[in-house]
């Protein structure tokens, strides 16, 4: 009774002012399913989680911060819902976003963009920042993000939370709403690596709903120690980033290396590719995944009558936003013949050479830091209307998404009271590794 009295007094006091949800459930429907579920045995017994807008939920409504699917209302549970279920977990709402994922600062949202609850004149990252800023104001203890190119580091670093991309294919994405499929992961976001821990623990795992999971158990890491374990700081991202974000990540570099870490600037290869790798390989599977909201299929339907054309162009061009349009538009031509192998293949082949390169040092190091953003949190409308600008904000987390390695952010301080958070990529399943790693630093 307490904790969801709680809640709602939060969510009346804070919500009006940083809007990190979309769809927030009824009280008293809450309330009763606590009732029913605290007594089970579940790792969640009766906790409530914040769900970001582009996973499925039964019978809540589920938007991706899209007008097209503005009252879309699923059929089905995601996987990753199905399993927090089992465990007795409770749905509060689902989380603001920017469209369709695409964004790093959740202005692209049809709804309107959330705000910082660090600083309210500031953005909470994206695309899932409405989780971080969930998190950050106190309303949820865990909450659930997506990451394509650094959706959920992102926030988890201008939020002072903590935020896992998990290594490919270890959580299903059957019921989350493609965007780019070779790149995305469902992940936890919680405020200390334990609760990450635990939440990855109930998510991952092979399903045959989704047949590029793999049928692999990842072993509970137990214990870290600081003590020689080797650092590499991947020196491009450092020499990238803004002088406040070096500064207190220099800090957190002298508390690692005084703990007794090996710590050692690396380069990694290609890291100036990535970032047009990325977005030629997310622009073309987005424009192929998003063909489905015509408003017959899917979505937004005002015009059911006449030229079946012009019927899919009206649906499309008054349902979209215009960062989706702008990525539909690149990716269609990137895709078209003559093209493609221009762009679309070269920027598999810097894939695999990115790829190449990372598990390369990995070999030699256990682990690779870096700033996880190169900026402090943007302003509302800083970056919004230049989108080379906001594309250039994912230049350190989208290297990750190309070679499928787990990555986590952690709070590594604070500039004037604006956090700054720390990433560290692992290598293939090593996401325990990284969690307990992450326990151990913070
Ligand atoms: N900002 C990146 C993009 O817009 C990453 C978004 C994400 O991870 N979903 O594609």
């Amino acid at each position: 009774e307490e904790y969801v009295e709680k809640t709602y007094e939060k969510i009346n006091r804070l919500e009006p002012k940083i809007r990190a949800f979309i769809t927030i459930r009824e009280k008293e429907e809450v309330k009763k399913e606590i009732k029913e579920k605290i007594r089970s045995k579940g790792k969640l017994a009766g906790i409530l989680i914040a769900i970001k807008d582009n996973i499925s939920t039964k019978g809540i409504r589920t938007t991706c911060a899209s007008k097209m699917l503005e009252d879309y209302i699923p059929p089905y549970d995601a996987t990753v819902i199905e399993k927090l279920k089992q465990e007795g977990a409770v749905i509060l709402g689902k989380t603001n976003m920017d469209e369709f994922a695409m964004g790093s600062t959740t202005e692209t949202s049809y709804f309107g963009p959330t705000r910082n609850p660090w600083d309210l004149e500031r953005t909470p990252g994206g695309s899932s920042g409405g989780s971080g800023a969930a998190l950050a104001s106190g309303i949820v203890d865990i909450a659930l993000g997506s990451d394509t190119g650094g959706s959920i580091r992102a926030p988890a670093a201008f939020n002072a939370v903590f935020g896992l991309k998990p290594s490919y294919g270890t959580v299903s994405r059957f019921g989350l709403v493609a965007y780019a499929n070779s790149l995305e992961q469902i992940g936890p976001m919680a405020k200390n690596a334990e609760d990450l821990a635990v939440l990855y623990s109930i998510i991952s795992g092979d399903d045959p709903k989704d047949a590029t999971t793999i049928p692999f158990e990842q072993k509970i890491v137990e214990k870290v120690n600081l003590k020689n374990t080797k650092i590499g700081v991947l020196k491009d991202i450092v020499d990238a980033s803004d002088k406040p974000v070096i500064s207190v990540f220099n800090t957190a570099l002298d508390k690692l290396s005084s703990e007794g870490a090996i710590i050692k600037e690396v380069k990694l290869g290609y890291t100036d590719y990535a970032l047009p790798a990325y977005y030629i390989i997310a622009m073309s599977e987005a424009s192929s995944n998003l063909a489905r909201y015509d408003g017959v299929r899917y979505g937004y339907s005002k015009y059911s009558e006449g030229n079946w054309r012009e019927t899919f162009a009206k649906n499309r061009g008054e349902g979209f936003g215009i960062e989706v349009k702008r990525r539909i538009l690149l990716g269609s031509f990137i895709l078209s013949a003559g093209y493609y192998e221009e762009f679309y293949i070269k920027a598999l082949k810097i894939r695999r050479l990115i790829k190449d390169s990372i598990d390369n040092l990995l070999k030699e190091f256990d682990v690779i830091i870096s700033p996880t953003m190169t900026v402090l949190p943007p302003k509302i409308g800083e970056v919004i209307d230049d989108p080379v600008k906001m594309y250039a904000m994912d230049v350190n987390t989208v290297i990750a998404n190309l070679a499928g390695v787990p990555a986590l952010s952690q709070p590594a301080g604070f500039y004037n009271d604006l956090p700054v958070g720390l990433q560290l990529m692992g290598k293939y399943l090593s996401d325990y590794y990284l969690m307990t790693l992450s326990a151990e630093i913070e």
